[in-house]
């Protein structure tokens, strides 16, 4: 008999008594994912691949003082995005709310994330653009540190997500994202901040990568940011710029959505 449903009985068919009887493992209600708005029994932690290389390479920070950064929650086992994508989709459901939806807002997504893209794009009052130098399927090919595809003041909001980190003259980048944004606009942009730094840590001379994995944490970072660092080179760039954490979002909602207590979002405006 088995045989028999294994040979006629159509694949599409076969997922869809599959689907409806096997519910996916992961789904609980512990958690809940604001991307793909899936509630879940956990969240997984970072892969194995990023501790592996830390040890070989011999990383000489702890990722444990890294700033938004929820190792044992890392990842949504339904759609992939991680903690700072989580909170990304936190704040962008609040603030959305504050936007005009009579008009259509600019929205710039650089380097973007699918899961977090398909999230953003489902806002009808959003003029969703994809942008990055490397990635073949996004809308504008882009160098942030010379955005010449973009006039002045033409986004309304942008999302700069660990880029900043990847890029030789991160001053140039800052001041493009600046120029690009229109007065009244937002813009979220994050990197990797390690707590226990009093500067900016750069050194031109560390350019292999088993060098930049010992003193950045992988293989094509150009620098590691002190928080104070971070946020005043966004400050020289023109920005205002604001830091919101747990004391904004709140406690509970941070631990349903698996965000870690110390994770900060930074906000910029012009
Ligand atoms: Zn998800």
């Amino acid at each position: 008999m088995i045989n028999v449903v294994k040979r006629f009985v159509p694949e599409a068919v076969k997922k869809y008594y599959k689907k409806m009887f096997f519910k996916p493992s992961y789904l609980g209600d512990k958690y809940f994912c604001p991307v793909c708005k899936t509630a879940v029994a956990y969240f997984q932690r970072l892969s194995d691949y990023y501790f592996e290389r830390f040890d070989k390479h011999q990383f000489i920070h702890s990722i444990f003082a890294m700033e938004t950064f929820n190792i044992l929650n890392h990842s949504c086992p339904a759609c992939g995005v991680s903690d700072r994508d989580r909170l990304y989709a936190l704040y962008f459901t609040n603030r959305f709310n504050t936007l005009d939806k009579s008009k259509k807002h600019t929205f710039i997504d650089f380097a973007p994330e699918p899961s977090l893209g398909m999230f953003i794009k489902s806002h009808s009052f959003l003029e969703y653009r994809s942008a990055d130098l490397f990635m073949e399927e996004v809308n504008d090919r882009v160098d942030i540190a010379d955005m010449t595809v973009y006039e002045d003041n033409s986004a309304d909001i942008f999302l700069c997500s660990h880029i900043l980190e990847h890029v030789e003259n991160d001053r140039k980048a800052t001041c493009e994202l600046y120029r690009i944004l229109k007065g009244g606009g937002f813009g979220i942009v994050m990197a990797p901040i390690l707590l226990t730094l009093k500067e900016v840590y750069e050194n031109p001379r560390i350019t292999s990568e088993a060098d930049r994995w010992k003193h950045f944490g992988q293989n094509d970072h150009v620098r590691m940011y002190s928080k104070e660092g971070f946020v005043s080179r966004l400050g020289d760039a023109g920005f205002k710029v604001y830091q919101l954490g747990i004391d904004y979002f709140g406690a509970d909602v941070f631990e349903r959505h698996g965000i870690h207590p110390r994770s900060v979002l930074y906000v910029v405006e012009k």
